[in-house]
């Protein structure tokens, strides 16, 4: 066993020193937050990073979905053929994109009707007074801002759209990666992976 852990500590003066390292250990098994090495010590990862950040090292139901999938299909690129989880993945996000456009019409269909409602009276009041009746006119604007946003929305909701017919849905633009599928999960129609938005948002922050 000594010989065992010998050799192990040896080889490690055979990797290449291209990177910057942040430790020395010799990594056997890694559970939940904890690494441990082949002497058996535990040592919390702070590193942690792919994979791993969500739910930890082996979680045993990321252990069972990766054993399933190897056993079906190892890679099965897109551009040759097509998967049910892929075309489950395309309708889950078609129903939500198409759920937030019907979500998004309703209300600003509402809004509208009560800004209208809501001028209507308050104009009832002010008949003759033109300072009064552009106040009010002022005021019934004010919940437009949020009729804006929702339409916002809209347009980037049609702009995803036209990014499926196109064929460049899901990739960014920024970087040409993909887009998280969790990513577009929560948000259909996002437009950059979340390290470019970030980005992009600090860039627009800063230029402010
Ligand atoms: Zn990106």
């Amino acid at each position: 066993m000594a010989d065992e852990r010998t050799k192990w500590l040896d080889l490690r003066s055979g990797v290449a020193p291209v990177w910057a390292r942040y430790t020395d250990l010799v990594v056997e098994r890694g559970i939940g937050s904890w690494v441990e090495t082949i002497e058996g010590e535990r040592y919390l990862d702070y590193t942690c990073g792919i994979g791993v950040t969500n739910t930890g090292h082996a979680h045993p139901r990321v252990v069972a979905a990766v054993q399933a999938q190897a056993a079906r299909l190892l890679h099965g690129q897109v551009n040759i053929v097509y998967h049910p989880p892929l075309l489950q993945l395309i309708d889950e996000l078609r129903t939500l994109l198409e759920g937030r456009e019907r979500e998004l019409r309703r209300m600003i269909a509402e809004e509208h009707e009560r800004a209208t409602v809501e001028l209507m009276s308050d104009l009832d009041g002010v008949v003759g007074d033109a300072a009064d009746q552009a106040f009010a006119k002022t005021r019934a604007g004010v919940e437009t801002e949020l009729v804006d946003r929702h339409l916002r929305e809209l347009g980037a909701i049609e702009a995803a759209r036209e990014r499926i017919n196109a064929g460049t849905f899901g990739i960014c633009p920024d970087c040409g990666g993909p887009i998280a599928p969790a990513r577009l999960r929560a948000n259909p129609s996002a437009l950059r992976c979340t390290e470019c938005q970030s980005r992009h948002e600090k860039v627009f922050a800063e230029a402010r």
